[in-house]
């Protein structure tokens, strides 16, 4: 690291591995949007348009137990979201070696205020502070594909104070984890440390302070968190 900043740089976020005391950096966050159709559908949108990418900055990572939620949002939405991390870097990568530059997954709920998100879509205006606040993705440790492999199918789901909310299936993606890599490669050179949230089945919905958070997604791991503090408008 350099010796000569002006001031000391903020640490590089980073996360637990299951089974594992170091750490993964992270680089940069993609997402992916209407991955699911009946997510895109709740949405009011056409089950036929091809899903899309956005991003969050790397240090909206947290794997806290407590997670402040958010200013400026009266309407704070939950989607839980199965999270390829990126082990090794590559673009324009092919479809048939695309799932050999994954280190793991995770499961991550991709908080958005969604006041903000459907204000920006009516002005044709970008939606960094729908997704991309602070604390907005939410993260279990990591599992290494050497322990638990590459999931294509299993049960998502997300439960708000013990009621399920979120259902869906892996298998409903519309697009495939090696799909999204390799479409994702030809705008971006992906990198070690880059997560990929994979977009969201349907059942999404609003969560105030108070409300306990509980992800889980089939052979890939659960996480857990409570939202604190205050509506701020
Ligand atoms: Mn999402």
């Amino acid at each position: 690291m350099l010796s000569n900043y002006a001031f000391p740089p903020i640490d590089i976020p980073a996360l637990t591995i299951a089974g594992d005391d170091s750490m993964c950096p992270v680089h940069r966050i993609y997402c992916v949007g209407r991955n699911y159709a009946a997510h895109a559908a709740e949405m009011g949108h056409s089950e036929r348009e091809p899903p899309f990418f956005f991003s969050k900055p790397p240090d909206a990572v947290t794997q806290a137990d407590q997670v402040r939620y958010p200013p400026r949002t009266g309407e704070l939405h939950h989607e839980v979201e199965l999270v390829v991390i990126i082990g090794s870097a590559g673009r324009d990568i092919p479809l048939d070696s695309a799932l050999d530059h994954v280190y793991g997954y995770a499961v991550g709920v991709d908080l958005t205020r969604r006041d903000l998100q459907v204000l920006a879509k009516e002005k044709s205006r970008p939606w960094d502070v729908a997704k991309g606040f602070d604390q907005s993705a939410p993260i279990s440790a990591i599992q290494p594909v050497s322990e638990i492999g590459h999931p294509t199918s299993g049960r998502i789901t997300l439960s708000v104070n013990g009621e399920l909310r979120q259902s869906g299936d892996l298998a409903d993606m519309i697009w495939s984890v090696p799909e999204i890599i390799s479409e994702l490669s030809t705008y971006f050179e992906l990198m070690p440390g880059d997560l990929i949230f994979t977009g969201t089945p349907g059942g999404v919905a609003a969560i105030d302070p108070g409300s306990v958070l509980e992800c889980f997604v089939e052979g890939v791991t659960s996480h857990r968190f409570k939202m604190t503090g205050n509506k701020k408008l």
